[in-house]
């Protein structure tokens, strides 16, 4: 091999490492960002259903409003679904109720974190490949 030549595999070698210490670093990043993002939903499920239990004791058989347009559901009995439930379903459509607002924002959030899984599972694996390849290509100059 000239020098030129060790040079350039030299060279090679620290951008492909480089490389693969930027593809680990941003592996990890994003691997904390969805742990960090999971358990946020996990306690916000948590929160969710004990407020929902709160509601719903606070509204059995009687009857419930949207603060926002007037509109009515109940008693009780004349909802197959509990009151709290049929007036989520209205408010969440309802265009005078900022729910419905934030029932998009929900939705529109629910997609980006299903995009950033998606992408994780990506780079993870673009990662892995690239570490591959580099380990693959070391051997073969090293053994040279
Ligand atoms: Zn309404």
């Amino acid at each position: 091999m000239t020098m030129s030549e060790d040079e350039d595999r030299d060279r090679m070698i620290g951008n492909a490492m480089s490389l693969l210490l930027a593809s680990s670093r941003v592996n990890h990043i994003l691997h904390d960002a969805v742990l960090e993002i999971d358990k946020e939903m996990s306690r916000l499920r948590a929160e969710n259903e004990r407020m929902t239990a709160w509601v719903e004791d606070l509204q059995s058989g009687m009857y419930v409003n949207c603060v926002y347009c007037g509109h009515r559901y109940g008693p009780g009995a004349t909802t197959p679904v509990s009151m709290s439930d049929a007036l989520r379903e209205h408010v969440e459509q309802c265009s005078e109720h900022p729910m419905s607002a934030l029932r998009a924002e929900v939705d529109r959030w629910v997609e980006h974190y299903a995009d950033l899984l998606i992408t994780g599972l990506e780079i993870e694996s673009a990662h892995n490949n690239l570490r591959k390849s580099v380990q693959e290509y070391i051997a073969s100059e090293l053994a040279q």
